[in-house]
């Protein structure tokens, strides 16, 4: 994880002095995420900060169901991360995938085995279609996940917490292993 915190970020209009690039087959939100984490900040304060917008209604699954960003937000966004805008607007979400959803869908091993780059889990933008139940790289059931863990997660690195926990149920009557 970076080292850079919020007093060091930087003002609005100056580039972001790191920022991890979106991977080709991330969803928007995910990147957000990961930006959001390296800065130990929350997605509405990076948002916030960085467009000087205020962040859009998000629905049950939070900022990783990120509605189509505005091109003046996208103009804004691709200049501090020094990332081209259509490299951004490749990743944004087709407003048909905007629906109410109680669960998400994605896969494990997708998730934390990035071929692009093993240390940064991204969440698949195709994962967020609402057709989505097959893993298109292995071939099996995708596994399900409450959309709420977005919604009540800060940024990426909290969330990728949150649904380990998930993941992981307790030992009834607080077993310890050791
Ligand atoms: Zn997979």
């Amino acid at each position: 994880m970076s080292s850079a915190s919020l007093a060091n970020m930087p003002d609005l209009g100056k580039p972001w002095p790191v920022a991890p690039r979106p991977f080709f087959e991330e969803a928007f939100g995910s990147w957000l995420g990961r930006v959001a984490t390296c800065y130990q900040i929350s997605v509405r304060t990076l948002w916030e900060t960085s467009t000087g917008l205020d962040l859009p209604n998000l629905g049950k699954a939070g900022w990783i169901l990120f509605p189509p960003v505005c091109a003046s937000a996208l103009h804004q966004l691709s200049s501090l991360a020094r990332v081209s805008e259509g490299r951004l607007a490749a990743i944004q979400m087709p407003p048909e995938w905007m629906v109410h959803r109680r669960y998400l869908v994605y896969c494990f091993r997708c998730l934390v085995l990035n071929d692009a780059d093993v240390s940064a889990p991204r969440w698949k933008r195709e994962w967020l279609n609402p057709e989505a139940e097959y893993c298109t790289a292995h071939h099996s059931l995708l596994e399900t996940v409450p959309a709420s863990i977005f919604e009540k997660s800060a940024n990426f690195d909290a969330a990728l917490g949150a649904m380990s926990r998930y993941r992981t149920p307790r030992f009834p009557g607080n077993i310890r292993l050791r």
